[in-house]
């Protein structure tokens, strides 16, 4: 599938990339499209690797309450420990999320010789 660049109207290949991208002191991996005439970066995904970790660490927790659940004693102080466990790194797992939306959303991702680099939009704090 193609795409066409907003900036300059070349038609390129839709094959997104991957990269890291460093926003105050925060890892990202960034999924991505980049034009390839006029460098143009057009932002997919980004997430940092806590909220990968979270995310799997969440999954293991709701099939270990899972677990604990079909031995009908959903009320049980495993079940209950573990329900917890799940709301706070679900809580985290927001925040972070909310974060790296913000990348996003509020500034200009460009690509330089040092790889991809965040330029934050001096109208959005
Ligand atoms: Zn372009």
């Amino acid at each position: 599938m193609n795409v066409q660049c907003d900036v300059c109207n070349t038609s390129f290949d839709a094959t997104p990339k991957t990269d890291t991208l460093k926003v105050n002191g925060v890892k990202y991996e960034l999924l991505f499209l980049i034009c390839p005439e006029c460098g143009k970066v057009y932002p997919s995904a980004v997430y940092d690797s806590d909220s990968v970790k979270l995310t799997q660490e969440i999954q293991k927790y709701q099939s270990r309450l899972k677990k604990v659940r079909t031995k009908a004693d959903a009320l049980s102080k495993d079940a209950k420990r573990i329900s917890d466990a799940i709301a706070v790194k679900q809580a985290k797992l927001k925040t972070n999320l909310e974060r790296s939306k913000h990348v996003i959303e509020r500034g200009e991702i460009v690509y330089t010789e040092n790889g991809l680099q965040f330029k934050a939009c001096p109208f959005l704090k």
